[in-house]
């Protein structure tokens, strides 16, 4: 089956793309094998899931295909989950995540409890308007300045439990982590294997 995945984001692709070889009734498209102008959704929902599901009946109707959309968040834990849904345009519109990640050095500034964890919602819209979502979270914490030039977003400020380096340090060092959206995306693609299946 082909299947949608609803953004532009090469980070979030190369995940994607990861995780799908050990799905082969899956093969994932992206938006610029479909055509160009692809559409710009705003993210008005109150949660991730929504969010997710915006994107994805949007693209989904864009393209006539099946699709797939992700949101995702950093819940800093001093901040009572904050930016949370919020982290694209934590400083303001349009979305700039140095100035994000600038703003939320700021507001923890001298702060000991450095604890945090992105939560990445994946929601796919198949056949018949059949809907699956996945869910999952990496924990880890916030260090006080960025380090590393792999990833995107706020990768260079968080390291995941467990290890010495930033996310954006591993990544650009070529190191597995099996992260929020590696691991929702293989509970996603277990269930449409599964959904596939019984369809048949
Ligand atoms: P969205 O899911 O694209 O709306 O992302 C929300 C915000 O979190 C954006 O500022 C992204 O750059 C950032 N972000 C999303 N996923 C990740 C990730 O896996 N690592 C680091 N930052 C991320």
């Amino acid at each position: 089956m082909k299947i949608l995945f609803a953004s532009s984001n090469r980070g979030k692709s190369a995940e994607i793309k990861e995780v799908a070889q050990s799905y082969p009734a899956i093969s994932i498209i992206f938006p610029e094998e479909v055509g160009p102008a692809a559409p710009e959704v705003e993210e008005s929902a109150l949660d991730y899931r929504g969010n997710a599901e915006l994107k994805a009946l949007s693209y989904q109707a864009w393209s006539g295909f099946a699709a797939f959309a992700d949101d995702t968040g950093l819940e800093v834990k001093a901040l009572n989950g904050l930016p949370g849904v919020r982290s694209a345009r934590y400083a303001g519109e349009p979305s700039d995540p140095k100035k994000n990640i600038a703003k939320l050095l700021d507001e923890l500034r001298g702060c000991a409890d450095r604890r945090a964890r992105f939560v990445c919602v994946l929601v796919a819209v198949l056949a018949d308007q059949k809907i699956v979502t996945s869910e999952a979270a990496l924990e880890g914490s916030i260090i006080e300045a960025p380090r590393g030039s792999g990833g995107f977003g706020y990768d260079g400020i968080f390291i995941p439990l467990g290890f010495a380096e930033t996310l954006a340090e591993l990544k650009g060092e070529g190191i597995f982590v099996e992260t929020h959206r590696i691991a929702a995306a293989r509970k996603l693609f277990g269930e449409i294997t599964t959904w596939l299946t019984h369809r048949a």
